[in-house]
């Protein structure tokens, strides 16, 4: 079983995820916005006392507020595979020009070492993830799902009762509801939806009454 843990850090409250294979505890930290010193210590210290062991580095996607602990991330875990989808590489690599501006002058950039494609599967201990493409909100946005736990890593595509912004760059609304309608909608309707932003939420529930999808 995957056990899926949430922390929200940062000015722009993004939801960090580790999600934890429980008979393993092989690990992968997901969009890690960890910036201040404090924040960096509350999900180092999270990892440490639950003897966690850290697998895999994953961005969703890479806006400034899901990737400013990546660097954390890999100096204190040094060799973990760090893996973005290649469509996403360009709003990494701009998050350097932007970030001081934004308030996070200290922020360090990092490159993947690997990528996520539609369709692949990530062996997590005794669990599976796998990848879904699910563009709109950015260019090279993945969901992560666990089937046989029934619950997704969103990202920033779908929220309780909201979906992505689409107005950054490489957004497109009609994009982000084809991707929502054919990547996550065809889940079962109890699939737990862990969101970049706010409180978890079910297919079922944004499948009935979600404004953006009636
Ligand atoms: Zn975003």
């Amino acid at each position: 079983m995957l056990r899926i843990v949430s922390f929200t850090f940062n000015g722009f409250a993004e939801n960090t995820y580790l999600l934890i294979d429980e008979a393993t505890r092989a690990t992968a930290i997901v969009d890690p916005g960890m910036y201040s010193a404090a924040e960096q210590q509350k999900l180092r210290a999270y990892i440490a006392d639950n003897k966690l062991e850290v697998k895999y580095l994953l961005n969703t996607h890479a806006h400034i507020d899901h990737v400013l602990g990546n660097a954390f991330v890999l100096r204190t875990y040094p060799g973990v595979p760090f893996w973005l989808h290649a469509l996403d590489l360009p709003t990494l690599r701009a998050v350097g020009t932007y970030a001081g501006p934004y308030g996070f002058p200290a922020y360090e950039g990092a490159e993947p070492t690997g990528e996520l494609a539609a369709g692949q599967v990530i062996a997590l201990g005794e669990s599976e993830l796998q990848v879904r493409f699910a563009p709109g909100h950015a260019p090279g946005h993945v969901v992560l799902y666990d089937a046989a736990g029934g619950q997704l890593i969103g990202g920033d595509v779908l929220f309780k009762d909201s979906v992505g912004r689409t107005d950054l760059p490489g957004g497109d609304h009609a994009t982000l509801i084809q991707s929502i309608v054919s990547e996550l909608l065809t889940l079962p309707d109890a699939t737990v939806v862990h969101s970049g932003h706010g409180p978890a939420t079910t297919i079922g529930a944004e499948r009935r009454s979600n404004p953006f999808l009636t």
